[in-house]
C-alpha cells in the first residue's frame, strides 16, 4: 500500500527550440529549427516553445523566431508559444501569428540586475502593459519565474522572494506560472515544499516546473513536484541548454528521459518515446556534440554492444 497519489497524465512543454538552442555555439538555420519543431509535434508534443522575441543582439540564436513562427506547419492540438520580455516582443508575436507568450522575471535580485538592470519587482510590474496588450489582441499569457530556487550570488532563493512575483502575475490575470530552476540549484525537498505551498495557496494556477540538470537533480526534482501535485513540466530534446561558458555542464532535463520515466510510471504524456529519441538524435547531429541525455547514452551503448561487445554485462 502507498499513501501518495500521482497524476494519470502530465503535459510536457518542449523548450529545446528556445532554452536549448539559445545556449548552443552552433546557430541552426531557420529551416533546421522548423524541422525539429515539426518532428516534436509529430512525436506527440502538446506544447512547444518555438523561440523568443527578444533583441537579436541579446540572443542572436533567436533572431529568426518571426520566420520560424511563420514557417512551421501548425498541428491541431499543439500549443506553440514564445518567450517575450516587453511590449515590442508582444507586437512581434502577434505579427507572426504566435498567440501564446511566456513572460519571465528572475527572482534573484542579482540575476535580475545583471540581465535587465532592474529589480524583480520592477520587471514584473513592467509586464502589466504586456497583459493589457494581450487582452486587447487575443493573446494568452503565461509567466515564468527564473532562478526561483537558487542562484550563484544568493545561494538559496527563499519562497518569500518568489511568492510576490507569482502573485503579481496573478494580479494581471496570468494563471499559468512556471517555476524555473534556471541554474539547477533546486533539491527535491525544496521543490516539494515550494510547489506544495504555492499550489495549495493558489489552486487556480497551472503550476509548471522548469528543471535543469546542472547538478544532477532534475529527475528527482520532477518526481518531487509530481508528489506535490504539479502536472506540467518543461524539458528539452536531447537535454541541451547547458551554459555556453561551462562546456560539458548539463542543460535542461532531457525530454526523452522524462518521457521514459513517465511511461514507466504509467503517466501519459502523449509522446511516442521512440520518435522523441529519434528527434533527439537529430538534435545532437545538428549541434555536433553529445549532450546530457540518459536515453541517448543508452542508445549509443546498445549500438556499440551490437557491433561486437561480448561482455555478459551488456544485456542487449
Ligand atoms: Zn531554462
Amino acid at each position: 500500500m502507498h499513501n501518495y497519489t500521482l497524476p494519470s497524465e502530465v503535459i510536457l512543454c518542449e523548450v529545446g527550440p528556445r532554452d536549448g538552442l539559445q545556449n548552443e555555439r552552433i546557430l541552426l538555420s531557420t529551416d533546421q529549427k522548423i524541422e525539429l519543431i515539426e518532428r516534436m509535434a509529430d512525436a506527440g508534443a502538446r506544447v512547444i516553445e518555438i523561440g523568443s522575441f527578444v533583441h537579436p543582439k541579446a540572443v542572436p540564436a533567436m533572431a529568426d523566431t518571426d520566420e520560424v513562427a511563420r514557417g512551421i506547419r501548425k498541428k491541431d492540438g499543439v500549443e506553440y508559444r514564445a518567450l517575450v520580455l516587453n511590449r515590442r516582443g508582444m507586437e512581434r508575436a502577434l505579427a507572426s501569428g504566435v498567440t501564446k507568450v511566456k513572460l519571465t522575471v528572475s527572482a534573484s535580485p542579482t540575476h535580475s540586475k545583471q540581465n535587465s538592470n532592474r529589480t524583480p519587482e520592477e520587471v514584473v510590474r513592467s509586464f502589466e502593459e504586456c497583459a493589457e496588450f494581450a487582452g486587447a489582441n487575443g493573446l494568452t499569457l503565461s509567466g515564468a519565474i527564473a532562478t526561483a530556487f537558487g542562484y550563484y550570488a544568493e545561494g538559496t532563493i527563499g519562497l518569500g522572494l518568489v511568492a510576490p512575483l507569482a502573485e503579481a502575475y496573478m494580479s494581471f490575470g496570468v494563471d499559468e506560472i512556471s517555476m524555473s530552476d534556471s541554474t539547477g540549484f533546486a533539491n527535491p525537498k525544496q521543490v516539494y515544499e515550494y510547489m506544495k505551498e504555492l499550489s495549495e495557496k493558489h489552486p487556480q494556477v497551472d503550476w509548471t516546473l522548469h528543471a535543469h540538470n546542472t547538478r544532477g537533480m532534475a529527475m528527482a526534482n520532477i518526481y518531487a513536484a509530481l508528489l506535490a501535485g504539479v502536472k506540467r513540466f518543461d524539458s528539452s530534446f536531447a537535454g541541451i541548454g547547458g551554459c555556453p561558458f561551462a562546456p560539458g555542464a548539463s542543460g535542461n532535463v532531457a525530454t526523452e528521459d522524462v518521457v521514459n520515466m513517465m511511461d514507466g510510471m504509467g503517466i501519459k504524456t502523449g509522446y511516442d518515446l521512440d520518435s522523441v529519441i529519434k528527434a533527439a538524435i537529430a538534435v545532437q547531429e545538428l549541434i555536433g556534440h553529445e549532450s546530457d541525455s540518459a536515453m541517448l547514452k543508452l542508445r549509443r551503448g546498445i549500438s556499440a554492444a551490437k557491433s561486437g561487445c561480448t561482455s555478459p554485462a551488456c544485456e542487449v
